[in-house]
């Protein structure tokens, strides 16, 4: 999972101060509606623009607190944080942010359409994440309970087929398959400078979870700067102690 943080989405601080929910019964899913660009699809930083102009007019327009999301999903796949998991969203109409967090895909209603694969993947990664976190199983859309086309005829017809990816319509988000999580080495996985670099099999299973996990990472058995680097990256998205050590905590956060 790709997630950018505020930091590097370069967020405006919230206006005041959010709301806590520590748990909803589920997600619903949005669209940017209106028009999108489909140059998007060319470069990144353009999603990056975008949430950024989400962000603004929802805060100066709207006078929200911030942007109304918990999270946004790019065509790249990649998972943009926006208020984050476990708060109060005001994406879903009055009265109806209790009972559900929110996801907003950067898709329009027109220009930009069709959601790529990676943003379907994204979607549900994005639910996924926030399932992890206080979320229940219902996923609905925007327009379930409220008068709005949102999140569009395309995204609504795949939440009510049950998010399907490829030719795996069964594997739904409310039926993830449990990740089958490899034990804990024994060892603390650890580079410092002037001590010969540790090698192994447990190097080799972080190495190759980190970059499934999209990590930029090369496998090879060798815990170096750069894994350690990696490592941190992973700490501090996951909220852990950020030391570039592997123990059992970090090692579990991976999986
Ligand atoms: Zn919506
Ligand atoms: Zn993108």
């Amino acid at each position: 999972m790709d997630l950018v943080t505020r930091a590097e989405w370069h967020a405006r601080a919230p206006r005041r101060e959010l709301t806590a929910l520590p748990s909803a019964r589920g997600t619903k899913v949005h669209y940017v509606g209106s028009f999108v660009n489909p140059r998007l699809l060319e470069d990144c930083d353009r999603c990056v623009a975008l949430v950024r102009s989400i962000q603004i007019q929802h805060q100066d327009n709207n006078d929200w607190t911030d942007i109304a999301y918990n999270l946004l999903t790019c065509p790249h796949g990649r998972i943009f944080v926006g208020r984050g998991a476990r708060i109060l969203s005001a994406a879903n109409g009055p009265g109806l942010n209790q009972g559900h967090y929110a996801v907003c895909a950067l898709l329009g209603d027109r220009g930009l359409v069709q959601p790529t694969a990676a943003m379907l993947r994204g979607l549900r990664d994005a639910v996924a994440y926030l399932q992890a976190r206080g979320a229940g199983r219902e996923v609905r859309g925007h327009r379930d309970g409220y008068a709005t086309s949102c999140p569009g005829p395309v995204l609504y017809g795949w939440l009510r087929a049950g998010m399907p990816i490829g030719g795996r319509p069964d594997d739904t988000p409310s039926t993830p398959r449990p990740p089958s999580v490899p034990r804990w080495p024994g060892r603390y996985l650890e580079h410092r400078f002037g001590k010969p670099m540790q090698r192994g099999q447990d190097v080799i299973i972080w190495q190759k979870r980190l970059k499934q996990l999209r990590y930029t990472i090369a496998v090879d058995g060798i815990y170096g700067p750069t894994s350690a680097a990696t490592t941190r990256v992973l700490q501090r998205a996951e909220g852990l102690a950020v030391d570039g050590v592997v123990g059992p905590k970090t090692w579990a956060a991976a999986w």
